[in-house]
């Protein structure tokens, strides 16, 4: 009778492929105690905070991904939806003006746009990456367009090389979301450098995190200034320290701002955070490797990244399902089926941004501009065939499970064919 068990799924009471324990996410360090505990010796909890001699955490935070990613300059702020908005305004995207979004996204990255009056434009993805896809690009340019955004999804980087042609050959800026792509590089280079500014997210689940956090990178100065301004109403760092417990935000006034400031428990937590982020980035890219080629021989199809990608990362690890099983049982089903087996959570990809439950433009008086603005932001004026392919055929794997030993990929393999061997057992 115990036989048969291993022909039950775990869902319906069979037993789970998987009886191991997955490693944490985020990880609790020494390091990250001992910031912790020096912000709050320092009596400074903020950068709007009065000095106390000596460099704030989020001064300290700043340079040290600058220097990681190779930007001139990052100014840290509270989220990454944040630093989207911030790098719009920075950017000078306003009222009317459209803004280019690929159709599968975290929803921050089209209604960030919203949020500053402008107008997303979706645009289809590659099937092969669920990144922006140059050619659809190319069609979305109206006279309007005022900035386009690409996003790195998932384990991808997107076509940089194309996409960063077609936006200099119109000289409009590129903002790259790099929220899920802290550490990937595209052409030896770290990504968020290609256009105008690169934003990040440090949200709990992201791949460098403390909790909630954002930063912009640019190589701009001007722009750099602006981002300044706006996550601190108005205000920004002295160059000079002030004297001890002086204010070291200056009411400059160039821009007027909101406060999107990173508090220095989150700075703090960030500074030793990404002392790990290269060795994690390691690990999870072995990892992946190794899982790849197992499922590729059982026929599904890891998500694919832009030729010139030089070092891959893995917020999540997504694979496309065969038709044959996106048909029988859907990538829900299969995706919950797994989960099951694995035990850890295991999702369908986001969907296609204008089938999206979360984006909903109408929601929100603020956004309302007119006549033309409703149908304009319409999604259901959209029609994002790759996009949506992407999003019914595809799941996606929580990137802790890559932080586990080699042996554990093994382990996974077998539960993606004993879900795929039973999936006329899933439907219904
Ligand atoms: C997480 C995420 C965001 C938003 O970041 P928050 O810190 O949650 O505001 C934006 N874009 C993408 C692609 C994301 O994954």
């Amino acid at each position: 009778m115990e036989g048969c068990r291993v022909d039950t799924l775990a869902i319906h009471g069979g037993r789970a492929v998987v009886d191991r324990h997955w490693p944490n996410w985020p990880q609790n360090t020494e390091n990250t105690r001992r910031n912790i505990a020096a912000v709050l010796e320092s009596h400074r909890w903020s950068i709007s905070g009065p000095y106390r001699g000596q460099a704030s955490w989020e001064e300290r935070f700043g340079q040290a991904f600058a220097a990681y990613t190779g930007a001139a300059f990052c100014v840290p702020c509270a989220t990454g939806t944040s630093a989207l908005t911030m790098a719009l305004e920075a950017c000078e995207v306003g009222a009317y003006d459209e803004v280019i979004v690929p159709g599968v996204s975290w929803v921050a990255s089209a209604s960030a746009v919203l949020g500053v009056n402008a107008v997303p434009v979706l645009a289809d993805v590659e099937a092969d990456t669920g990144c922006l896809d140059p050619v659809a690009l190319e069609r979305a340019i109206t006279p309007r367009t005022r900035a386009i955004t690409v996003v790195h999804l998932g384990s991808a980087v997107a076509d940089l090389h194309r996409i960063v042609a077609v936006a200099h050959a119109r000289s409009i800026p590129l903002i790259e979301d790099c929220a899920q792509a802290h550490g990937a590089r595209y052409a030896g280079r770290h990504v968020g450098g290609f256009g105008a500014a690169g934003t990040f997210s440090m949200q709990h689940s992201k791949l460098l995190t403390s909790g909630e956090g954002g930063a912009v990178i640019t190589d701009d100065i001007r722009l750099m200034r602006r981002l300044a301004h706006l996550r601190a109403d108005g205000r920004t760092l002295a160059a000079q320290p002030p004297g001890m417990d002086e204010m070291m935000l200056v009411e400059t006034a160039e821009i007027m701002g909101s406060n999107y400031c990173l508090s220095e428990f989150h700075a703090a937590i960030l500074t030793a955070q990404l002392d790990m982020l290269d060795e994690q980035r390691a690990l999870r890219h072995r990892n992946a490797v190794i899982l790849d080629s197992s499922l590729i021989s059982l026929g599904f199809s890891p998500q694919a990244t832009a030729i010139g990608t030089t070092a891959r990362t893995y917020y999540s690890y997504v694979v496309r399902l065969p038709q044959s099983i996106v048909d029988a049982a859907g990538a829900e089903r299969f995706a919950r089926a797994l989960a099951a087996e694995i035990r850890l959570p295991c999702k369908t990809m986001y969907s296609a941004l204008n089938q999206n439950r979360l984006y909903k433009p109408f929601s929100r008086t603020r956004f309302a501009l007119g006549d033309g603005f409703a149908d304009a932001v319409d999604p259901s004026r959209y029609h994002l065939p790759a996009a949506q392919a992407f999003s019914r055929s595809c799941i996606a794997l929580p990137h802790r499970m890559l932080l586990a030993d080699a042996d554990a990929m093994a382990h996974v393999a077998a539960a993606f064919e004993k879900v795929a061997r039973l999936v006329a057992h899933l439907r219904g």
